[in-house]
């Protein structure tokens, strides 16, 4: 397939939510614009093929023409997706790629295990003792007879880990949003998500029959104004992230709470990142600002810090049980493995008994942090162990994911639609088992690419 380009219609611009625009919001058009969806004609991305499926290009088509592309980038070495890991998820780790001649051991600056427990040996064990004692699989959906002692276990860890009253696991964290917000709202209601929002908030909230509002990232003062445009909708739900994932910041939670709480809604805070990560006991960002009680609906994921798959929401019991019973993602899935709850529980057991992890965590992400601002990157204005490195461009994207991928550093790398234009970034993220020696040889590679890539100067700042 030509890489050939088709023009963006104002809708494709971004896979981002357009606000709802306020008359006295005289910035968001600005800001809105401010995307350049000429940039992405430079070079291919996957708004090329959503594009030309809304210009009427079959399916079958554009599955061809797609597959031709990723085959064409692939026998170049240019597409880096699907590399395939032959250890543990952990600061280090051997990975294979096809169109490598050997397999490499890297560094890894691309995984989610904050707290580098995938690995440690009473996990591992937990696991283990769960697949004798219950099997490996489920069976059967959590309503119905998916549901093992171990199960309830967690939930009850899940459940004052986030100082609430009950706990549900979902199997995944995706499921958990998408059946939370669509057994919560319906027709008449409201939701209000963030502008960067996880997609599964999005899809939970397009799946119901609510209105669905779109607030500017972080901003309460809007938030306000599209509650109040609102206030006839039935039931109001609130969705925010604890820390957002592309770009390690924390919301602005006191101000979002005093809102949410002055217009009556539900607040719903995603606890996906910063679970395990901040907060005195690794509780998350509800319990870093103090506000764990204004908070109506915990979630989170058991797939980062606490080193398995899965999903968990905490909240009043009568809230709790209600989405057990509401929400289809559960009712119409195959309830989590018992393994995988065995591993999350013994995670939960060594985030209490280890907080030195969660210290070493924040010191591996200060360092970092702060280097790479010193080389003179562009990165984000709060420290956290999800560290973006705003590259701007596809092309440059593609040459420093492969300049890395080439010394041994694994990164991911975010691509435009996931993002607007011109801020297309690699994604860092740091475990506590990061040694310095690792960091500073990852750090190293990272200049040099930056200098290749037209990014920093080679002086330095
Ligand atoms: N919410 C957020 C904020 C996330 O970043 C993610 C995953 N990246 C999820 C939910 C989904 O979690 P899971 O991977 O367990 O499906």
């Amino acid at each position: 397939m030509s890489t050939a380009t088709y023009p963006l219609s104002k809708s494709e611009e971004t896979w981002l939510p357009e606000f709802e625009t306020c008359e006295d919001d005289t910035t968001l058009e600005l800001e809105t614009s401010a995307f350049q969806p000429q940039e992405a004609n430079n070079d291919f991305s996957l708004a090329d093929i959503m594009r030309a499926r809304d210009q009427g290009m079959g399916v079958r088509q554009a599955a061809r023409e797609f597959q031709g592309v990723v085959k064409q980038l692939e026998s170049q070495g240019l597409n880096l997706y699907r590399r395939t890991l032959l250890d543990p998820s952990d600061a280090e780790a051997r990975v294979y790629y096809p169109s490598d001649s050997h397999c490499r051991e890297m560094i890894m600056l691309a995984s989610n295990n904050y707290l580098g427990l995938t690995n440690h040996p009473r996990v591992v064990k937990a696991a283990q003792q769960a697949a004798e004692q219950y099997g490996t699989g489920s069976g059967s959906a959590p309503l119905l007879v998916g549901t093992f002692p171990i199960t309830r276990r967690l939930e009850s860890q899940l459940a004052d880990l986030k100082h609430s009253e009950e706990a549900c696991v979902f199997a995944s964290g995706y499921q958990t949003n998408v059946g939370v917000i669509s057994s919560l709202v319906r027709k008449n209601d409201l939701v209000v998500v963030d502008q960067l929002g996880h997609a599964s908030m999005w899809d939970g909230a397009n799946m119901s029959d609510a209105k669905v509002r779109a607030f500017k990232h972080n901003d309460p003062e809007h938030l306000d104004r599209v509650l109040t445009r609102n206030h006839q909708s039935g039931t109001k739900l609130v969705c925010v992230e604890g820390l957002y994932s592309m770009d390690g910041d924390m919301p602005r939670l006191r101000e979002i709470c005093k809102v949410t709480r002055r217009h009556g809604a539900l607040l719903l805070l995603d606890e996906a990142h910063s679970t395990g990560v901040l907060g005195a006991n690794g509780g998350g960002t509800a319990e870093h600002f103090g506000v764990e009680d204004q908070i109506d609906l915990h979630v989170g994921t058991l797939s980062k810090s606490l080193a398995s798959c899965g999903g968990f929401v905490t909240g009043d019991s009568d809230l709790v049980n209600y989405i057990r019973y509401f929400a289809r993602s559960a009712m119409f899935s195959a309830a989590p493995s018992p393994m995988v709850m065995a591993a999350a529980s013994a995670a939960i057991e060594i985030l209490h008994s280890e907080p030195s992890r969660r210290k070493r965590l924040w010191e591996n992400s200060h360092f970092m942090h702060s280097e790479l601002e010193r080389l003179g990157f562009q990165t984000s204005n709060q420290v956290s162990p999800i560290i973006p490195i705003i590259v701007g461009t596809m092309r440059g994207l593609r040459q420093m994911t492969l300049e890395l991928h080439e010394n041994n550093i694994c990164v991911n790398s975010v691509p435009y639609p996931v993002v607007p234009h011109g801020s297309e970034r690699l994604r860092i993220s740091l475990t506590a088992n990061h040694t310095r020696e690792q960091l500073i040889r990852a750090i190293e590679a990272i200049r040099l690419a930056g200098i290749h890539a037209g990014l920093i100067s080679a002086k330095g700042r």
